[in-house]
């Protein structure tokens, strides 16, 4: 547990990898998952911000059937999550992508939302550009959070997976050590950075235009009006959004989120929760 909450901070302090109560991380030990709870910042977590799940129940949530209606949908599907929690944890909520550490057998998972990892994932050919720089790598397509990505991811990971690309979204690593998650994130960054560098022109230190969100981050942080909330994690992510933006020009250009999931987060119940923690 130790290990966990060292790498987990040491992550969490450095803006370029994940912002806010953005990104997660997880241990699992004798048949228990520890997840970061829903909107904890990662710099300044402690022991008590993890929650323990079963990881045998949650691996049962893909099994069920779950109601159409978005709402129902959603709720069913936390109600699952929040009844797969160890006894004396009743009171915490776990990370909304807790399923998604559960699916990985892997002891440790590393999720973040490096601006340089996005600056693939937010771009037109970033689909392309990581099959043929990560070709280990599983690209996921930008879809609905929640219920949708779990079981996307679900039906993704086949044996062996240690890296997930999200679309519009971040990136997953999984290993039995935080030695070689470490080694992993390194390479990611090195590579895309030479990428970047070799692709370089002037042209892409012109400001952006910035109208769109890139990712979920952005959405809860920033918001979805015309003027930027007076916070510092909005602050925060809008130069993270800078950044993206700027990344993406190595990738073919800009790929905001799609318009029906953007509407999806703004109205979704889990995202409003991790907005009130910040
Ligand atoms: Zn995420």
């Amino acid at each position: 547990m130790k290990n966990l909450v060292k790498f987990s901070r040491h992550y969490g302090s450095n803006i370029s990898l994940v912002a806010a109560g953005g990104g997660n991380t997880s241990m699992k030990e004798n048949g228990v998952l520890y997840v970061k709870g829903s909107g904890s910042a990662l710099a300044t977590i402690c022991e008590e911000n993890f929650v323990a799940l079963d990881i045998n129940k949650l691996l049962e949530i893909p099994k069920r059937t779950y109601p159409a209606g978005d709402k129902e949908r959603e709720a069913a599907f936390l109600n699952d999550i929040m009844a797969s929690k160890m006894p004396g944890e009743e009171a915490k909520r776990p990370s909304v992508e807790t399923l998604l550490h559960a699916l990985f057998p892997q002891r440790y998972v590393l999720h973040l939302h490096p601006s340089i990892v996005n600056g693939l994932t937010c771009s037109v050919d970033g689909k392309t550009a990581a099959n043929r720089l990560f070709p280990d790598a599983v690209w996921v397509d930008e879809c609905r959070p929640g219920y949708t990505l779990a079981m996307e991811v679900s039906n993704l990971l086949t044996k062996g997976v240690n890296t997930l690309l999200l679309q519009n979204h971040g990136v997953f690593f999984a290993a039995d050590t935080p030695e070689e998650l470490d080694a992993m994130l390194k390479d990611m960054i090195k590579v895309l950075q030479e990428e970047i560098d070799k692709n370089y022109t002037a042209a892409f230190d012109k400001a952006p235009a910035l109208d769109k969100p890139f990712t979920p981050d952005h959405i809860v942080y920033c918001g979805t009006g015309p003027d930027l909330p007076d916070t510092e994690n909005a602050r925060l992510l809008w130069e993270d959004a800078k950044k993206i933006a700027k990344y993406t020009a190595s990738f073919g250009g800009q790929r905001p989120m799609a318009e029906e999931i953007v509407d999806f987060i703004s109205h979704w119940e889990a995202e409003s929760y991790r907005q009130k923690q910040a």
